[in-house]
């Protein structure tokens, strides 16, 4: 029998990673167990884009803002995370992104969030290398930004560390003892673990680990591949992306979806995104057909770049939900397992959602986020994030 904790955190990406620094520093006593390495999954392999744009509901802007300011001040300064308020921009193409745009526009300025759309020639006001022509405006934000995924996910859980926190990694959770709706143990390969509260933060696993805890999560998960080229002079000032989320998410999800996405790292390497595709729930495989795809769609914004030299390519598996919202709460069926799944772009609010986390567990849960409840009516229309 291992020992006995105030909460156990199972997943150290980037979610897991920010529970628990917040549960530590909070004062309880934490476990994190991890079945591979830290920030091995999708955590470790994204483009580290901070976008305030990815949806609109208050919710998230709330959120976004809250985490924005906890980058700002608190993990950045004592934390080498690459982090830098660059901007970032969304290339509208078509008038349907285009009514998506100005809705996001006036959805973000209710918020006092600065926001702007540039057309034409202009858009080299703010990014210089981007093909006008390729897109019918460009939406800007000056307080996105970028971030190193892998050295903010390690600086999360070097802050929980510091608070106290103990860290497994390669210790998979096998299974759960379960004393009518309450988890008792932890099973690991080497020892059982107890604790008052199990959270369950394993990404594109929470389903299946959600199965063995007798709590159905409605986390479902697809890959998104991505490459790097060499470093290269400065080209790219923030994060720019497709606006394939607008103004709907997907009615019908098609088997592959090639979107755009492209961030200069501190470096100088040019990370390009991403195929997103089904996939079995740990392949990791990437394909030709699925990067020239990318590539392709790629060189439309930058036509320039067509000698960049890519490096590497990867596939990381990441979560959805039918609903498009995040699976944040305990479950009827147990009441101590705490799953926090399915933020979509993690990064922009991993921050807050590990506070919110501890205000949970201590029942402050705020009305608004129990819709995010693992217990709830699947059957509702997607939540388009255009909520005027
Ligand atoms: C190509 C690509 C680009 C992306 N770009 C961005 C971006 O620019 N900005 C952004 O914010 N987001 C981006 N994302 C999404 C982002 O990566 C995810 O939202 C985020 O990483 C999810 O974090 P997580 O902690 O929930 O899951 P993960 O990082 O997947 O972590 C889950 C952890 O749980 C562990 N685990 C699973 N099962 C067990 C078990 N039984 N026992 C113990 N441990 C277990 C896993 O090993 C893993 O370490 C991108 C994703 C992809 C694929």
């Amino acid at each position: 029998m291992g020992k006995t904790y105030d909460a156990i955190v199972i997943g150290s990406g980037v979610l897991g990673a920010s529970v628990a620094a917040q549960l530590a520093e909070g004062g309880y006593r934490v476990l994190i167990l991890e079945r591979g390495d830290a920030a091995g999954g999708a955590s470790g392999g994204n483009l580290g884009q901070i976008s305030i744009t990815d949806r609109c509901e208050p919710w998230h802007m709330d959120l976004a803002l809250r985490s924005l300011d906890y980058y700002r001040s608190v993990l950045c300064p004592e934390f080498h995370t690459e982090y830098e308020e660059t901007g970032g921009s969304v290339a509208i193409e078509g008038a349907d992104q285009l009514d998506g745009a100005r809705i996001a526009l006036k959805q973000m300025r209710d918020f006092g969030i600065q926001a702007d759309l540039y057309y034409g020639e202009d858009i080299h006001k703010v990014e210089p290398n981007l093909a006008p022509e390729a897109m019918d405006a460009l939406l800007y934000c000056p307080i996105e930004g970028k971030l190193n995924p892998f050295l903010t996910t390690l600086a999360f859980l070097e802050k929980a560390k510091r608070a106290g926190a103990e860290f497994l990694p390669h210790t998979p959770v096998l299974s759960f003892q379960k004393q009518g709706k309450r988890i008792t143990g932890v099973q690991t390969p080497n020892a059982v673990y107890s604790a008052e509260w199990v959270m369950n933060c394993t990404g594109p696993r929470a389903a299946f680990v959600g199965e063995m805890a007798g709590v159905p999560i409605p986390i479902r998960f697809h890959k998104g591949t991505a490459f790097v080229s060499h470093p290269v002079p400065h080209l790219i000032n923030g994060p720019v992306v497709g606006a394939g989320f607008f103004p709907k998410p997907f009615a019908v999800r098609p088997r592959r979806s090639i979107g755009f996405g492209a961030v200069q790292t501190a470096d100088g390497s040019i990370v390009i995104a991403q195929s997103t595709e089904e996939c079995e729930s740990d392949d990791r495989s990437v394909n030709m057909p699925s990067l020239q795809l990318v590539a392709r769609r790629f060189l439309h914004f930058y036509p320039q770049l067509q000698d960049l030299q890519i490096v590497r390519a990867w596939a990381a598996v990441t979560t959805y939900t039918e609903d498009n919202l995040p699976v944040f709460g305990c479950s009827a069926e147990a009441k101590n397992f705490f799953t926090v799944a399915g933020f979509k772009g993690a990064f922009t609010v991993a921050p807050a959602v590990g506070m919110l986390a501890k205000e949970a567990l201590e029942g402050h849960l705020a009305e608004e986020y129990r819709c995010f409840s693992p217990d709830r009516n699947m059957d509702r229309e997607p939540a388009a994030w255009a909520m005027v």
